[in-house]
């Protein structure tokens, strides 16, 4: 039944669970809408309504409720009593709710959730009676309610509550808090009551409803906790969308022995296989799962314990998935051997999963191969190409916990997540290792390698936050005693301490002591052709080979890399590259051949200048040999040297301190002397934006031309070996045409002497690097073949921000005031620096019709910026070796997203 609201013209703030269904997530949260949709598909879900992110929203602007809100709550907890037949606050039976956050993307454990609220003095008894005479459950539920709202909406210190519970434990010779009984129970009331005024100044409020609203507008600021908030950023969550908050009719899982509560997923969240996965916990609470308070019993022993309801929940588990066509994850509860729903959703993954499940769900006919591709992500395979432990190691095995969230982390142990973050500032690894954790453990979370824990299940809190940030985790290790207050662990017989290694294994749950060699994953040896996916016994390969064959077979946007020697050439070849899209020469002139840059830079005469550049010809000519060979057929573009110039020369500061050195102790300084006077004369403030690319070819006669010489000969040479090589030579940093046309010309006369009858195909081009380019790229487009966007500097000049200093100096503050999500280095900038693209691309193709355009700058391995590139028509990105698969993947799925819209 849908409450009556009065007809006004305000805005509606609730719906009833009936009213609502799966696409509301905006208005309804997630939460929220599942629990609608499941409604409307007649599953036992307790009834109750949700009110909207608008609400929400509305409430963040103004801190006070919006007008109606408090007349709309009071129609539809009408028509909720009335359904029940309870009344909110009834002495003999009251009617209690749960009030629990709901936000449209998930964020486990971020916000808060109060149970049993409704409940006070006098009704605890009515529910008593209600409940059989279960005295202890009635005091139990009113402590907890006390508890709750202590901590989450007047900012109670939990702790005090905890010590309290612990006391009274203690009291009894227990450690379970089962043994508690109504005597115990109702005495802990007392005590919470006193914690509760101590820090309030007043009474636990008896009236149910302001219980209610205070708990809402709780429920609401929780959006902006600290925790939350950091959450968001990390998983890049807008700021503004606010949550929902469900009022749900309470359903208890802690009536005795036929009660429990539970979470379950339709297939392993860790590996993806099919198969039932959950914990359950009997007379309990659904918090004591999340937060691993008590250990949980496998969901197959439910069967046991209570077989009806456990097939129940089969049948609505794959009636469920058949639903939602996908892994969905269920929070119940059983109340005296009655099956409630309290929860679904698509259900978090791990990147291993979403491969595999994503290709069983095509097996099994229920997705196609273009929606496999929404299934997962490019985040999500380069998270699969990190290393695992080596299987050959001879480190001590001394406990194993539960594979929670996949991968091999090596670092010391720290106890505290302050610890963690103090130490990986100053570049350690570290290993958060907690009892549990809990959302204030977050920012620790963030700055570890791997998470342990000593108890609770996959579903823990440890184990959901951790395989939503892909961070490995292994948890409910209960052989592991973890004291935090004395910072060590003890496990079979042996102390760690603080600062000891250990190696952790996310996919079998192995803790090791010391540091366990890693070894290439599985999915990185099959990009490397040395797994065929027939061969492979992981069904992950498999998945990914199924996956990948289908993005390539869509996408449009070619996959380029970013490669300087032959050996990353190959390596970018055998994972799918289609070409160099940056060779960047000046890495070649580094090490042994730093010297010779250094005379020819500081060369004062023709003849030295010569000397040097013909001593550098040689070397580059080899150099190109092997990477052309090496991309035998496919293109390569070779950018001409762009190196600040005082990464080629020695640091001044230095040189002038050994040139004073030297002349006090008398020695002969005049070499010294010449070159710090030459380094003077070059020395630049801000060398990023002084003599580099373009501007030295045109200043240091006969360079460029050196290294168009080279590259052209090795592609002749190729070609007489009966290779193919395509060379394209790039200029960088041209702001305008006419330096362009300058480098060029001089780059023609070289291609024509030394190309001949060899049939070798040479095309010039240009860097996009410098706004100017991009705002005259019409201009440059005549002189250039191609164009390849150099976002680094383009983002660097297009900002004004320094590549080399920004990130740690104020980048932390942009990203705590929202003015960017996350680094514009990182991730491109689709309204500025994307528009310079957006341009270039569009003035430089109207100038000459099929100019290929191209992207070499990191972002070209930045999954996001993939769809950018392939929206703005770009020919291809490029990218470091390890990235091609990813772009790949991205560049499949920006097209299968595009055609898929063009097809609404
Ligand atoms: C760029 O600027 O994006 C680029 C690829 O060049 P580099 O990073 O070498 O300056
Ligand atoms: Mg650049």
């Amino acid at each position: 039944m849908v409450a009556t609201r009065k007809a006004t013209a305000e805005s509606k703030y609730i719906y009833d669970f009936a009213e609502g269904n799966k696409d509301l997530r905006d208005l309804l949260g997630g939460k929220g809408a599942n629990l609608a949709e499941m409604t409307n598909l007649g599953l036992p879900v307790p009834p109750g309504f949700t009110i909207t992110t608008e609400a929400c929203q509305a409430y963040l602007a103004t801190g006070a409720a919006p007008d109606g809100l408090a007349d709309q709550i009071t129609g539809y907890l009408t028509a909720l009593e009335d359904k029940m037949g309870k009344r909110l606050g009834d002495p003999a039976d009251p009617l209690l709710v749960s009030v629990r956050s709901g936000a449209k993307f998930s964020m486990p454990g971020m916000m808060e959730t109060v149970l049993n609220v409704g409940l006070n003095d006098a009704s605890v008894t009515g529910l008593a009676a209600q409940a059989g005479g279960n005295d202890r459950f009635a005091w139990d539920s009113y402590r907890r309610l006390i508890q709750m709202f202590g901590k989450t909406v007047c900012e109670v210190p939990g702790e005090e509550f905890e010590h309290a519970l612990d006391e009274a434990k203690r009291a009894k010779g227990t450690t379970n808090d089962l043994d508690l009984d109504a005597d115990d129970l109702r005495g802990l009331v007392d005590a919470y009551k006193k914690i509760f005024s101590k820090h309030t100044g007043r009474e636990f409020p008896q009236e149910p409803r302001e219980q209610l609203d205070l708990t809402v507008n709780a429920v609401f600021d929780s959006w902006n906790a600290d925790r939350a908030v950091l959450y968001r950023r990390q998983e890049r969550i807008p700021t503004d969308l606010g949550t929902a908050v469900n009022v749900v009719a309470m359903v208890f899982g802690n009536l005795g022995p036929d009660s429990g509560t539970g979470v379950a997923f339709t297939r392993d969240p860790a590996s993806g296989a099919q198969g039932i996965y959950g914990d359950y916990l009997a007379n309990a609470q659904g918090e004591d799962v999340v937060a691993g308070i008590r250990n949980t019993v496998p969901l197959q022993q439910l069967e046991e314990l209570d077989k009806r309801s456990y097939d129940e929940l089969l049948g609505i588990m794959s009636r469920l998935e058949e639903h939602y066509r996908d892994l969905c994850d269920i929070e119940f509860t059983i109340e005296r051997g009655k099956l409630w729903m309290l929860q679904t959703r698509v259900g978090k993954r791990t990147a291993a999963a979403a491969f595999v499940i994503a290709a069983q769900l095509v097996d099994e006919g229920i997705i196609d191969l273009d929606e496999a591709l929404h299934r997962v992500n490019g985040a999500q395979l380069a998270q699969l190409m990190f290393p695992r432990f080596d299987g050959d190691h001879t480190q001590e095995l001394v406990a194993r916990g539960i594979g929670a969230s996949p991968g091999a982390a090596v670092g010391k142990v720290v106890f505290t997540g302050a610890r963690a973050v103090e130490l990986a500032a100053q570049g350690e690894q570290v290993i958060l290792v907690r009892r549990e954790t809990n959302p204030d453990d977050l920012p620790g979370m963030i700055a570890a390698q791997g998470i342990l824990t000593s108890r609770g299940g996959k579903t823990s809190h440890a184990a959901v936050v951790a395989r939503g940030m892909g961070k490995t985790c292994v948890c409910g290790a209960d052989d592991l005693d973890v004291n935090v207050r004395e910072k060590r662990i003890l496990v079979r017989g042996q102390t760690v301490t603080e600062g000891d290694v250990v190696s952790i294994d996310g996919t079998t749950g192995n803790i090791y002591l010391g540091e366990v060699p890693v070894c290439p994953s599985e999915v990185v040896r099959y990009f490397e052709g040395e797994l065929s996916p027939q061969e492979a016994t992981d069904p992950l390969v498999a998945a990914v080979h199924r996956i990948m064959t289908h993005a390539d077979g869509l996408r449009r946007l070619r996959v380029r890399t970013n490669a300087d020697t032959g050996a990353d050439a190959a390596r970018a070849r055998r994972f799918g590259a289609e070409g160099i899209g940056l060779c960047r020469t000046e890495h070649m002139f580094l090490g042994d051949r730093r010297e010779l840059v250094e005379k020819l830079i500081l060369a004062r005469t023709e003849a030295d200048r010569s000397a040097a550049l013909a001593a550098l010809l040689p070397l580059q000519r080899a150099d190109f040999v092997e990477i052309f060979r090496e991309m035998d057929g496919l293109p390569v573009t070779v950018r001409l040297i762009d190196p600040p110039l005082h990464e080629f020369l020695p640091p001044l500061e230095e040189l002038a301190v050994n040139v004073a050195v030297a002349q006090e102790r008398g020695e002969d300084v005049a070499k010294e002397e010449a070159l710090l006077s030459a380094v003077r004369r070059m020395h630049e403030q801000n060398p990023m934006l002084g003599l580099r690319g373009v501007r030295l070819g045109l200043v240091i006669p006969g360079l460029f031309a050196m290294q168009v010489r080279a590259i052209v000969e090795a592609a002749v040479e190729c070609a007489r070996d009966g290779r193919v090589a395509k060379p394209e030579i790039m200029v960088p940093l041209v702001g305008a045409v006419q330096e362009l046309e300058t480098v060029r010309a001089e780059a023609e006369k070289i291609i024509a002497e030394v190309v001949g009858d060899s049939g070798v195909e040479v095309l010039i081009g240009t860097m996009i690097e410098v706004p100017r380019a991009a705002l005259t790229a019409g201009q440059i487009a005549e002189a250039a073949q191609f164009f390849s966007f150099g976002t680094n500097d383009l983002t660097q000049m297009g900002w004004g921000f320094s590549r080399d200093d920004v990130e740690g100096a104020f980048f932390w503050r942009y990203l705590e005031l929202g003015i960017f999500g996350i680094s514009p280095f990182e991730s491109i900038d689709v309204d500025g620096v994307g528009r310079l693209i957006r341009i270039a691309a569009q003035e430089g193709r109207a100038a000459r019709p099929g100019l290929k355009l191209g992207i070499c700058g990191e972002h070209g391995g930045d999954p996001e910026s993939v769809h950018f590139f392939h929206e703005v028509g770009l020919d291809y990105v490029s990218c470091s070796p390890f990235r091609v698969p990813v772009a790949r993947l991205e560049a499949g799925r920006a097209m299968a997203e595009s055609v898929g819209s063009d097809s609404r």
